[in-house]
């Protein structure tokens, strides 16, 4: 079965919706193969965000990954990539839809990044590229 790398970033951790977030991930009927909170560090950020290297939004996206803990999750289920990327609505906060975990938890700060709480993988190749980053292979 399909998998996927999530993460809940430092805002989620902060405002303790990390516990929210999980019970949607398996209320949708996803399940949680691997979870842990970790302190990323520079050289992992540089992997995971590889592509975003050189935007704008880059230096303050690490800063942002570096200022708390994140919660590092593998969940599984059919078409799960896809699924999750549902769940967690588009990538700025203050449209993402209601009912996704941007649109119902997240808003703009502000702030030079988007602080919009998850990551979730986009496709099966980032899916096993980012498993391997957080997890080992
Ligand atoms: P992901 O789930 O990987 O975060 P995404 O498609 O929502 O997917 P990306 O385009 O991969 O986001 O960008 C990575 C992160 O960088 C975003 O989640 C957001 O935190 C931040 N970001 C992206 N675009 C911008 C932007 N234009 N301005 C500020 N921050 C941004």
């Amino acid at each position: 079965t399909e998998r996927t790398l999530i993460l809940v970033k430092p805002d989620g951790v902060k405002r303790g919706l990390t516990g929210q977030i999980i019970a949607r991930i398996e209320a949708k009927g996803y399940t949680i193969a691997e979870l842990k909170q970790v302190s990323a560090t520079r050289e992992l950020l540089a992997q995971h965000y590889a592509e975003h290297e050189g935007k704008p939004f880059y230096e303050p996206l690490v800063e942002f990954m570096l200022s708390g803990p994140v919660v590092a999750i593998v969940a599984e289920g059919h078409a799960v990539i896809t699924g999750f990327r549902s769940l967690a609505g588009t990538t700025d906060p203050t449209t993402a839809a209601p009912g996704t975990i941007r649109g119902d938890l997240g808003r703009d700060w502000g702030l030079k990044v988007q602080q919009n709480l998850v990551h979730g993988s986009d496709s099966p190749e980032s899916a096993a590229r980012e498993i391997g980053i957080w997890f080992g292979n």
